[in-house]
């Protein structure tokens, strides 16, 4: 990405850094993973500090390292028991939280020079390892730089504006030691030296400042708008760059010859519209116009279908797939588990009716074949299944990883589905898309429902469908709150689930935890949203057990067992420590209503599904997501009769945890929560780890923050990438998306 005129400071490298900063100094960087000039250039600063806007002493969290800025209140040195030592005690203020320091010296002049500098009244910033001793906090091994004094008026009101950059610091490299080294770098920077990657019109359009006065700006800010304008820049060009890449990929899959499937007035997708038992909502015309336009196109489709679980995205796609079939083709369903796979390929069956026994005694002529392939599918039916996949006789084959092994091979592959896509990765997609004769169309499917400002981020280079509404005919999910350790609230609960069973309904309770040893939440635990000790954690509100951790299964299935309103129903347990055949036989046991009641953690798959499920009961439910509770609240209310959803929480009432799981009790759609659940996660939570550390992807560009700002850059990109498809004239940006790490930012989902 380095566009230097002489490769010594701004693209520079390790000796160039050695040399601005010393051997010590590089080394240190290294650990904040700065290996030249450049890159700490583009170390920017994680916030800005004000004079006279003291941290927040009492939110430091134990066991971090911190870096503040507070006040000296008083001053102290003695001597050490042994008399080796002085030891100089300061104490530090906000204005409300009082913090010691403690520093020992090993020379009384020391000793002095640390009592000049810190006098009671000093302002300076502190940094160290906070730790919780006898009741209050202290800073250990603190590590200390005073603001300078302001020899005049004048200059006083000028510092006093001056925001103070806090870089992302390690023990041994305080922030302060980072702004000196990110002068020494930026001082002799020449304005020739740094290329813009920014096309100029679009830096006019959008009116972001160069790079050259953004690194300024950012590192140097006179005042707040300064930093502002050059993190903007920043984030527009990590956004722009990103979306460069996706926009190109994008071009570059449509640049491939597809074979138009627009299938026939008169087939097989005719035959299954004219068999329906429902007619498809609007949502649902729509989208399949969407996609059945794109299956009749000569460049391959690539596009998303997301709704929730329920919203009809099956019949969505078998009409896709019976399109191709009637041009001729093959589809193949791609399920990540087993599970997924049996339930896709019985309910495809089921819509097809007839038209799935192709060449079957009664079957319809106009028919198919659906064929499942996973791994335990052996012997005599493997061979069976692979033989129709080859032939062309099976026009569908549904299956999991079993369907990327080479021996499984297509007549003619026209259309690949894609459930859950974000459990494959793309070499996966690209497998299977790969034993098309020519590149068949794509379709990816998600339950998950995702804000547009991720899904720009994250599948920018695809088209994206939504089915927004439920077909009609459910009865619905009326959810409500309920504190915990209310008697009388319990109680009601109980009764409700005694009263459900009675009439042949099913019932779940959730609670956070497998055991209260157990330190991992189970497998599929929320993103920790509030943090362990938020203020509002339960533990203070009372939770459930009453014992200051969250809710177990454990526990619970113990207590439900003595609860009297629940006498002589059986209860389920389920979680994920379960081998796989205990998982199964839980479920099944609570299908066919063996154990009406199932006490569980968030394990149960999604898409499992048991009609006569209809109340869900979550114990401390302000451990979990809101896109989390709105799938477990999903798994019920799916048969004919209406489910209630039970959110217990311990948490205070005008607590922030309340009123985020009020939101539940308001909305049923899950994409309002979704966004709601972005707004309050932190940003590495968000796109995964390989985005919030190593590389140069996402370093200032916050998909919760800079929707409108993604929208822009990915309008600028596609024109770029339309005007300049090989970016010959954008030779700067094609090297800086080159060194994108890496294309496949949907790990991220795998954690929502
Ligand atoms: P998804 O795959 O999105 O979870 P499904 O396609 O499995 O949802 O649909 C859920 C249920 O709703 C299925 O039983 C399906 O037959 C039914 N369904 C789908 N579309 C409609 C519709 N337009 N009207 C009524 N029922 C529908
Ligand atoms: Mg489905």
């Amino acid at each position: 990405m380095a566009h230097t005129s002489d490769g010594t400071v701004w693209g520079g490298d390790k000796r160039a850094l050695v040399h601005l900063v010393g051997e010590r100094g590089a080394k240190r960087l290294e650990q904040l993973d700065i290996h030249s000039p450049r890159d700490l250039l583009r170390h920017y600063p994680r916030k800005y500090f004000h004079r006279g806007r003291y941290t927040r002493l009492r939110d430091l969290v134990s066991g971090e390292h911190a870096t503040v800025m507070a006040q000296v209140k008083g001053i102290e040195d003695f001597k050490s028991r042994n008399k080796r030592l002085h030891v100089v005690k300061v104490s530090i203020t906000d204005g409300d939280t009082v913090v010691p320091l403690t520093f020992f010296a090993r020379r009384p002049y020391m000793v002095d020079y640390i009592k000049k500098q810190l006098r009671p009244g000093t302002s300076a910033m502190f940094s160290g390892q906070v730790k919780f001793y006898a009741g209050h906090l202290e800073l250990i091994h603190p590590d200390y730089e005073p603001l300078p004094a302001a020899m005049d008026e004048e200059e006083a009101a000028r510092r006093a504006a001056r925001p103070v950059p806090v870089y992302p610091a390690t023990a041994k490299l305080p922030t302060w030691r980072i702004s000196d080294m990110v002068r020494l770098a930026l001082e002799p920077l020449q304005p020739s030296e740094v290329a813009d990657i920014l096309p100029d019109e679009v830096r006019q359009r959008r009116e972001l400042p160069g790079t050259m006065a953004a690194l300024h700006l950012i590192h140097q800010p006179a005042n707040d708008l300064d930093w502002q304008a050059a993190r903007r820049r920043f984030a527009y060009e990590e956004a722009f760059l990103l979306q460069t890449a996706l926009a190109r990929r994008r071009a570059e899959i449509a640049a491939r010859d597809a074979t138009p499937r627009p299938g026939t007035g008169d087939g097989l997708l005719a035959a299954l519209d004219a068999q329906l038992p429902f007619t498809l909502t609007d949502g649902q015309q729509q989208v399949s116009a969407e996609i059945a336009e794109d299956l009749a196109g000569s460049s391959p489709m690539q596009r998303l279908l997301q709704g929730e679980v329920g919203s009809g995205k099956t019949v969505v796609a078998l009409r896709a797939m019976c399109q191709v079939i009637d041009s001729g083709g093959q589809a193949a369903l791609l399920a990540p588990t087993e599970v997924l796979a049996a339930q896709h390929a019985r309910s495809i069956s089921h819509l097809l009716g007839p038209l799935a026994e192709a060449g079957m005694l009664g079957g319809d002529v106009r028919g198919t074949k659906v064929t499942l392939l996973t791994g335990s599918v052996t012997g005599p039916a493997r061979r069976q299944a692979l033989a129709d996949a080859a032939s062309g006789a099976s026009g569908i084959v549904i299956g999991t990883h079993a369907l990327l092994e080479e021996k499984v091979q297509f007549a003619d592959l026209a259309l690949t589905v894609i459930d859950e896509q974000h459990r494959f990765g793309v070499e996966q997609r690209d497998a299977l898309r790969a034993k098309g004769r020519t590149m068949p169309h794509q379709l990816y499917l998600t339950a998950t429902p995702i804000p547009r400002s991720v899904a720009m981020t994250v599948f920018g280079d695809v088209e994206v469908s939504t089915l927004r509404e439920i077909p009609a005919g459910r009865s619905g999910v009326t959810t409500y709150l309920a504190p915990a350790g209310q008697q009388k609230w319990m109680q009601r609960i109980w009764a409700l689930i005694a009263e459900q069973v009675a009439a042949g309904h099913r019932a779940y309770v959730v609670a956070p935890r497998i055991t209260s040893t157990s330190l991992e939440d189970d497998g599929a635990a929320p993103l920790d949203l509030d943090g362990p000790a938020g203020p509002d954690a339960p533990g203070q509100g009372g939770p459930v057990p009453g014992d200051g951790g969250p809710a177990t299964v454990e526990d619970t299935y113990a207590r439900l067992g003595k609860e009297p309103a629940l006498r002589g129903i059986s209860l389920g347990l389920l979680h994920g420590r379960l081998s796989a055949e205990e998982k199964d036989a839980a479920m099944a046991a609570f299908a066919s209503g063996q154990t009406p009641v199932l006490v569980t953690t968030t394990v149960i798959e999604v898409g499992v599904d048991v009609p006569e499920a209809t109340v869900m009961v979550v114990l401390d439910a302000d451990r979990f997501g809101l896109s989390q509770l709105h799938q477990l609240r999903g798994r019920i209310g799916r048969g004919s009769a209406p489910g209630t959803c039970v959110l217990v929480t311990g948490a205070h009432p005008d607590s922030p945890s309340v009123r985020r799981l009020k939101v539940m009790t308001e909305t049923t759609d899950g994409f309002v929560l979704a966004e709601q659940d972005l707004a309050q996660r932190r940003e590495g939570d968000v796109l995964g780890a390989a985005q919030s550390g190593r590389g140069t992807s996402l370093r200032l560009l916050s998909v919760v923050r800079d929707r409108e700002l993604i929208e822009q850059a990915r309008q600028d990109a596609r024109a770029l990438i339309t005007a300049d498809p090989n970016l010959v004239h954008h030779v700067e940006v094609l090297t800086a998306i080159t060194e994108l790490v890496d294309p496949d930012h949907e790990e991220f989902l795998d954690r929502a």
